[in-house]
């Protein structure tokens, strides 16, 4: 039995034996059991009811077993993603970015866990439900949809700030917690969505067409900021008015009206409230209003504070400012190299932790860590040859013709590269000594596994 209500039990648990069954991250024998107390998922987190499935994943209510906070856990099927080259790139990037962020009407990404066939993101718990279901009972009034509007633009001015962008607001997306807070979802997931999106289809059908900005539909490249300040205001529009801006049976009818811009604002809007939402859904994002503007607006102004680190409480501006100060950087957290449980996993389904594939983490630049290598290889007693491949890559090959092998360097933070090397062809036994002894010590290790 899982823990939960009898309902949820059942629920989850059918679920769960399918979206769940390679918990483990490496063959063991409870890969095809339930995760259940005596399973928890990776031994961390028991899994409780099913709170929903979205177009991109299904969340399920948590708890930590070590401290019985209660959690919710987004759990993706990596057979649904794309391109995983990528996924190194960017996924991790935003995600190691919003685990280290820590705002007031952001929901927090505790950890990000990952199998061969899943992903596993773990968040903080909001019990409170969506924004979404109390404003389908009616319409709020301007003061009070100002009040939450301020605090969707505070949590988007503090990740714009850091560079991360949305994508995907919706209403759907702003979540409660129990003092009926605002707090936006899926901050830091928009690179592992669009790698979800990648089949087309799946997005058009499943996601949610009124929220796109005209650019998107234009297909013309986008600006991330201005997205998600025009996805702001249909968000506003809805709070004020109660239903979409842009709405239709038919989904190009809808489409060409968002192209176009057509929108009528009811009569009980306020003609500051109008100008305001002409302004954020305006369909040239040039001129659209920015998010600096926003806060000067006459309309946004009435009651708000700003300074997004405000929000924060005393020791989130701490742990932020150590994490981008320390090298000791919570990435680890998000790749886990030094649990075992990796994300490696999501990266490579061939080559996962065998003698021939090898990854660490070293504090330096891409072009730095390419350097080592190359200077490691030219010295006198090295017996390797070097060639720059594209990207942030090299191959390696013994002297003798002995080996052959690749080197990667990706972008994971600022300050943190994960180097992944695999060795194609030849004598194993010599491309291991040879990386073991000569390659990898120069470089500067500070996580492996
Ligand atoms: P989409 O991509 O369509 O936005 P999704 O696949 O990311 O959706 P969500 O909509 O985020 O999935 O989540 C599915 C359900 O789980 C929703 O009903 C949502 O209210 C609930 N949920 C998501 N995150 C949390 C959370 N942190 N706490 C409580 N409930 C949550």
């Amino acid at each position: 039995m899982l823990w939960g209500t009898e309902e949820s039990s059942s629920y989850g648990q059918a679920d769960m034996t399918d979206a769940d069954s390679d918990s483990s991250p490496s063959s063991s024998p409870s890969r095809d059991m339930a995760l259940s107390p005596e399973n928890p998922l990776f031994n961390k987190y028991e899994i409780g009811k099913l709170l929903g499935c979205g177009a991109f994943a299904k969340v399920y209510h948590g708890r930590d077993v070590s401290t019985g906070q209660s959690v919710a856990v987004k759990v993706i099927h990596k057979s649904r993603l794309k391109n995983k080259v990528n996924l190194m790139n960017n996924i991790v990037r935003e995600i190691s970015i919003m685990s280290r962020l820590s705002h007031r009407h952001v929901v927090k990404i505790f950890e990000v866990l990952a199998t061969k066939r899943k992903i596993y993101i773990v968040m903080e718990y909001l019990k409170g439900g969506e924004l979404f279901s109390r404003v389908s009972k009616g319409r709020f009034s301007e003061d009070l949809g100002r009040e939450y509007f301020h605090q969707l633009i505070s949590a988007v001015s503090f990740c714009h700030r850091r560079g991360v962008y949305h994508r995907d607001l919706k209403l759907e997306n702003m979540l409660l917690d129990e003092n009926g807070v605002l707090k936006v979802s899926d901050f830091g997931l928009s690179a592992l969505k669009d790698q979800v999106r990648a089949d087309g289809l799946l997005h058009t059908l499943c996601g949610t067409p009124a929220y796109v900005a005209p650019e998107i539909l234009a297909k013309k490249g986008y600006d991330g900021a201005k997205v998600d300040v025009w996805m702001c205001g249909v968000i506003l529009f809805v709070l004020t008015a109660g239903y979409l801006p842009f709405n239709d049976h038919n989904l190009m009818n809808m489409y060409r009206k968002i192209y176009k811009g057509e929108f009528r604002c009811p009569k009980w809007m306020s003609p500051d409230l109008r100008r305001f939402i002409a302004r954020l859904l305006d369909t040239n994002p040039a001129r659209r209003i920015t998010i600096d503007e926003i806060k000067e607006d006459p309309w946004f102004k009435i009651g708000f504070s700003d300074t997004a680190s405000e929000y924060l409480p005393a020791e989130s501006q701490d742990d932020e400012k150590k994490s981008f100060e320390s090298q000791d950087l919570n990435a680890f957290d998000i790749i886990s190299f030094s649990h075992g449980l990796n994300l490696s996993a999501m990266f490579d389904e061939t080559h996962s932790a065998t003698e021939d594939v090898d990854r660490l983490t070293a504090e330096d630049s891409p072009e730095g860590v390419i350097r080592k290598v190359e200077a490691a290889a030219s010295a006198n007693d090295a017996d390797l040859w070097v060639r720059r491949t594209k990207g942030y890559g090299v191959e390696l090959e013994g002297q003798n013709s002995n080996f052959v092998a690749s080197l990667e360097v990706f972008l994971l933070t600022d300050r943190l590269v994960v180097v992944e090397v695999k060795r194609i062809s030849g004598d194993a036994e010599a491309f291991s000594d040879l990386w073991r002894d000569k390659i990898r010590p120069v470089l500067q290790v500070s996580g492996n596994h």
